[in-house]
């Protein structure tokens, strides 16, 4: 009877174990939800394609959300096996390719830039491809960056302090971002990417457990789709 009640102990500790490991495996402490704008896409030294969908709206994009550690280090391609299918996300489509359009040439119409997301990222998350899809257009509808910068008088097409649009976004979002920057052909910082952080539950916005590396000069550009045009590079 002792015999049989101690291996059972001993089973139960060795599941344990495994429980935690694997666990481990797949964890992470936050996700950094990264947005693009366009038009600074676009003017930068590598050059952009119009999605086969057709021009992007003058609004902030998605590039990704990206599982992270609290060290600054991330996880990716944790799964070589499983490919992004589209039958999986056909409902999420039309939003897709609105809130998450790909600028990369060749045009293309955004598979190969979700496919390369989700391969690099969302496989070191614990959401499937449905939900991880859907949890970045819905934090993206709920950060409503160019609302939030509207509202604050930040328009596309003027010149800004990165404080002025760090505080807008702190305002209407409720945490700091980070504001990743890229040069014009003029040579001009303007406004790139904007990381907010998220929990692991991939729906709340919380403040940032460690920032990326990059910088902005102090005043940056916010360009407007009307001053810059797509690639006309060859193929
Ligand atoms: P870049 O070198 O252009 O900043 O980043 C290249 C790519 O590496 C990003 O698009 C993203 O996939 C990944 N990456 C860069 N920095 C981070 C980071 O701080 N966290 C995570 N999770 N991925 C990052
Ligand atoms: P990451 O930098 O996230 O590791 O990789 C982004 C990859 O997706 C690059 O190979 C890039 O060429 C491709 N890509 C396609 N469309 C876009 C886009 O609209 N924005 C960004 N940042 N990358 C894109």
């Amino acid at each position: 009877m002792m015999r049989v009640k101690s291996s059972v102990l001993i089973n139960l500790f060795v599941l344990q174990c495994l429980l935690i490991l694997g666990s481990s495996l797949q964890d992470f402490d936050f996700f950094y939800f990264v947005q693009q704008w366009p038009p600074s896409y676009c003017d930068s030294r590598h050059s952009c394609c119009y999605p086969t969908t057709g021009k992007p709206n003058e609004d902030f994009t998605i590039h990704g959300l990206w599982p992270n550690y609290n060290d600054g280090k991330w996880p990716s391609n944790c799964d070589q096996q499983t490919s992004l299918h589209k039958s999986e996300i056909s409902d999420l489509m039309s939003k897709m390719q609105k809130d998450w359009p790909t600028l990369a040439c060749p045009s293309g119409d955004g598979m190969k830039f979700w496919g390369h997301e989700w391969g690099k990222h969302g496989t070191c998350t614990s959401l499937d491809q449905h939900s991880y899809f859907q949890a970045a257009l819905q934090l993206k509808n709920n950060s409503n960056l160019l609302q939030v910068l509207g509202n604050a008088g930040i328009r596309p097409g003027n010149f800004y302090s990165v404080e002025r649009i760090k505080q807008a976004i702190e305002e209407g979002v409720g945490h700091a971002p980070f504001i990743d920057c890229n040069v014009d052909a003029s040579g001009n910082h303007q406004l790139f990417q904007v990381y907010l952080c998220v929990d692991t539950s991939s729906t709340k916005f919380i403040k940032c457990p460690v920032l990326p590396h990059g910088r902005c000069g102090s005043r940056i550009e916010f360009p407007s789709f009307s001053n810059v045009s797509e690639s006309h590079d060859e193929f």
